[in-house]
């Protein structure tokens, strides 16, 4: 199903068995069969593509590859409307510095992909070109918010692309679809070009077919960024340098807040399965605890939304987005402009958001959860001074049904309990799909200290080795 990994194109590329013209027609051929079935990619200028191809480089890292882009990402001259009517017509004036890396390294990006609108979501239903569904079983969701870039890379529409993370949009699609999303360290990818939903949570990261594709992507994508003020200067290493290296000896925690029996017993079974695989590789396995795991979701909703309302707030018919037709008052014009352009879950995020900002109230939510978040990354210093990585689920389910009415907003919020902490205390984590003999992919997370990737990367590719 799957259409080839960056390493088997830049190999049939380099052997000259096919041309990168050749390779997007091929891809785009994919696209215009499977798309229209599943609704993962809401746009796509074939032509563009073929320009960049014609005069791709193969030498370069990427070179000649297409990579589909997240629509909240911009893309010079392409849209970029976060699968929101809100910027229906907007058309990215600039690159992101994420994808003027790509193009530095000779990738062709090829693609908008479908997702939650503005990011809000953990299903991709919310999203104004509609739902994608899920590759391996239409009957499902493919998670969210990054949900068109994990159902192209598991359908085989796409050899990898990028998505962002606030709260888990790439770990949990990922997981959901059966692929391999990671999410670096806060900092390492710049954030500049990519449409803000909460800044000091946002970071692009890259879904790909495995961990290999992963790392090959980060080396592209990492790197300081003066347009980006949370952007790191460390120095970006080669993220595959450690991948096939032995993992003996290596200190793996379980936090035991994530054997809960909320997760899905096929979630125990590849957990279990995960540990005893590490175990057989020589790695140690030690109980770790992580005690304010039940407070991640409120603390994550409170923050996100709260900078989600300040960050939306540029997008009133005026500045930026969709204006209304036939206003009268400035006023009108503001709330009719807004109404109109945004989804009912933007729209109740806003409202959270704002409330939580507002005077009165501001203290008993707003810093109080910048304070959880504190104790939250001092739990993670403390696991941290025990163990090298942490595993655990990447999500507690299965991916949900499709229009599942019987699920709550607050229990679908609930379902992000494993992949908010890492935002929260700024750590990469990824997450990797467990083979199922039968039913729905199932993906389990490891996170790491800041800006360990590459031992994570080398965790990751012994486990996926191990489980295949
Ligand atoms: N599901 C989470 C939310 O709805 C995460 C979103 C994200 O990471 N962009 O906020």
């Amino acid at each position: 199903m799957k259409f080839g990994t960056i390493s088997h194109w830049k190999q049939q590329l380099s052997s000259g068995a096919i041309s990168p013209v050749e390779l997007v027609q091929e891809l785009a051929s994919k696209i215009e069969a499977l798309n229209p079935s599943l609704n993962a990619y809401i746009s796509w200028d074939k032509e563009a593509a073929l320009v960049a191809a014609a005069s791709a480089d193969i030498s370069k890292p990427l070179g000649g590859i297409p990579i589909a882009i997240k629509d909240n990402i911009c893309v010079k001259g392409q849209p970029a409307r976060c699968s929101s009517r809100m910027l229906e017509d907007f058309v990215a004036p600039y690159n992101a510095s994420s994808i003027n890396n790509l193009h530095k390294n000779g990738a062709i990006t090829f693609g908008n992909t479908n997702m939650d609108e503005f990011a809000m979501g953990s299903h991709g239903e919310n999203s104004a070109f509609g739902a994608t569904l899920n590759p391996n079983n239409p009957l499902h969701v493919p998670g969210g918010s990054s949900s068109g870039s994990a159902a192209a890379v598991a359908a085989g529409i796409a050899i990898a692309a990028l998505g962002s993370d606030t709260g888990g949009s790439i770990r949990q699609p990922a997981s959901h679809c059966g692929i391999v999303g990671i999410k670096p360290t806060y900092g390492r990818i710049s954030r500049y070009g990519l449409v803000a939903f909460a800044s000091s949570l946002d970071q692009i990261g890259p879904l790909s077919q495995n961990v290999q594709d992963a790392a090959l992507m980060l080396n592209c994508l990492c790197g300081y960024d003066p347009k980006d003020s949370t952007s790191s200067k460390r120095e970006t290493p080669d993220f595959s340098a450690e991948i096939g290296q032995s993992i003996a000896g290596i200190k793996i925690g379980v936090p035991k807040e994530y054997l809960s029996s909320g997760n899905d017993p096929a979630v125990s079974a590849a957990l279990a399965g995960s540990i005893k695989a590490l175990e057989e590789l020589g790695a140690q396995i030690v109980e770790i605890s992580l005690p304010r795991a039940e407070a991640v979701v409120s603390t994550y909703y409170i923050i996100a939304c709260a900078e989600a309302s300040s960050n939306l707030s540029r997008f009133d018919g005026i500045r930026y987005g969709h204006r209304t037709a036939g206003n009268t008052s400035l006023d009108n014009l503001y709330s009719r402009s807004r109404s109109e352009g945004f989804g009912a879950e933007v729209k109740r995020r806003i409202i959270l958001g704002t409330y939580v900002l507002s005077s009165g109230f501001y203290d008993a939510y707003y810093t109080r959860a910048q304070k959880v978040r504190a104790l939250v990354a001092q739990d993670f210093n403390n696991a941290f001074a025990q163990v090298d990585y942490i595993i655990g689920p990447s999500s507690p389910t299965a991916a949900p049904r499709l229009k599942d009415e019987s699920l709550s907003p607050l229990q679908t919020y609930l379902a992000d309990i494993y992949t908010i902490p890492a935002n929260l205390a700024g750590l990469p984590a990824i997450s990797i799909p467990y083979p199922q003999q039968s039913g729905l992919p199932i993906g389990i997370q490891l996170q790491a200290p800041h800006f360990a990737e590459t031992g994570l990367l080398r965790v990751a590719s012994a486990l996926e080795l191990a489980l295949s």
